[in-house]
């Protein structure tokens, strides 16, 4: 047999233009490239671990005791904050796009009976969960949190702060509101709004676990760590009737980041082999949002996707969404259907922009980490020149006002 041999794998700079992940910041690559130890029970990785927890209470505006990271994505800390749910607990989940739904996917294959599973066991329709679909392109609101809480008392609730896959904000103050009032736990998938939502995780007193990622907000790719926090409730229930996972369960977990016993100690103990490289390029992400000031980072999203808003507007484009990391919008009429061969061409360019990943297709341009005049101007300049490609009205003498009406001359360059 031939040995297979491939050349050194080359891969290219892009715009990473899309929902996420999003560019990783070059000090946050250094932080991974120089941390010279592969012993994750060293003093300055404990250490490094334990200084990130406290940086990431602060970013997140909590007091919670199991605050830390999971090692992975997105979805890992989700595994993680849906750990407590066992077979037969009862769950209402309000989905509206394509990440909540996979959320609701979790939730209905951890709430499942054995039989349950085994009638459909990628896809289980458990007795116990009610999953309340909201419309692609709609919000989840408090007013449909509080019908479906009232009608179920569930245990648990469920709702994605930002649906990433339609660039929705949902009502988060509502959702808390609703769980306190019907003695429900809420959890929240808040992968899409950690590092650029200005919000404290202790104003929603009625939401009992949060889950983030690395490679949004925090722009921290090098696979390193899922944030997640719990309130003391959550713990308590975990504590009294367990999670059938040990690498996944919060608990077990929270010893590593040195949270034994519900109490912040010096050092932690083995949980699992923890990389130096990712806690370091963690920590130097947690120090660079919070050195910018997360209210700094909010206003600044909020500024440049208005303006990206304005322009994809100009060229004729509707946007349908609320978040301000991500503009998602349906082309102009006469270009409708032909979405896909504008992402692919644009994606032949090194420009990353992307399409729903679930009907109706529309187009995702996203601002990670990119919220600055000069980015910001090439992504709008080279999305007008995709549309042109189409056959559509490229405005470029119109773009270029715009951008200088906003930006000023030089800096756009
Ligand atoms: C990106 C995303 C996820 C999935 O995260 P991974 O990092 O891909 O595991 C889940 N929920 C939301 C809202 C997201 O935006």
């Amino acid at each position: 047999m031939t040995i297979r041999i491939f050349p050194k794998l080359e891969i290219p700079q892009t715009i990473a233009a899309g929902p996420g992940p999003g560019n990783t910041d070059p000090r946050i690559l250094d932080a991974f490239a120089n941390a010279g130890l592969a012993d994750h029970m060293h003093g300055d990785v404990l250490r490094g671990m334990v200084e990130s927890k406290i940086m990431l209470r602060q970013l997140w505006g909590t007091k919670n005791v199991h605050t830390f990271g999971v090692a992975g994505t997105g979805w890992s800390g989700l595994d993680t904050i849906f750990s407590a749910i066992l077979p037969g607990d009862t769950v209402v989940a309000f989905t509206n796009g394509t990440f909540s739904g996979i959320d609701g996917l979790t939730l209905r294959i951890k709430a499942a009976t054995r039989e349950e599973l085994a009638a459909n066991a990628l896809d289980p329709k458990p007795a116990s969960v009610t999953i309340i679909d909201v419309p692609h392109g709609q919000p989840v609101t408090g007013e449909i949190v509080e019908a479906a809480l009232k009608e179920h008392k569930p245990k648990w609730a469920f709702m994605a702060h930002w649906e990433t896959g339609s660039g929705i904000i949902n009502d988060i103050s509502g959702f808390s509101e609703a769980c306190q009032k019907y003695g429900a736990m809420g959890l929240v998938d808040a992968v899409s709004s950690l590092g650029v939502e200005d919000f404290a995780i202790d104003d929603y007193p009625g939401v009992s676990a949060w889950a983030s990622c690395p490679q949004k907000g925090l722009c921290c790719l090098p696979l390193t760590y899922a944030p997640v926090s719990f309130r003391d409730d959550y713990i308590e229930t975990l504590r009294t009737n367990g999670a059938y996972s040990f690498v996944h369960n919060p608990i077990f977990e929270a010893r590593h980041w040195g949270i034994i016993d519900g109490q912040d100690v010096e050092k932690g103990t083995y949980h699992r082999t923890h990389s130096a490289y990712a806690v370091a390029a963690f920590h130097e992400s947690l120090r660079l949002a919070l050195n910018e000031g997360i209210d700094n980072r909010a206003k600044a999203y909020r500024s440049h996707e208005a303006v990206l808003r304005e322009a994809v507007s100009l060229l004729g484009c509707d946007v349908t969404s609320t978040m301000s990391s991500l503009v998602v919008l349906n082309l102009p009429q006469q270009l409708a259907g032909r979405e896909m061969e504008l992402v692919q061409n644009c994606r032949g360019r090194n420009f990353g922009i992307w399409p729903t990943l679930s009907s109706p297709v529309q187009v995702r341009i996203g601002l990670l980490n990119l919220t600055n005049a000069k980015a910001v101007s090439q992504i709008i300049r080279l999305f007008a020149q995709a549309i042109e490609e189409l056959g559509g009205d490229g405005k470029h003498e119109e773009i270029e006002a715009l951008l200088d009406r906003h930006y000023g001359s030089k800096d756009n360059a």
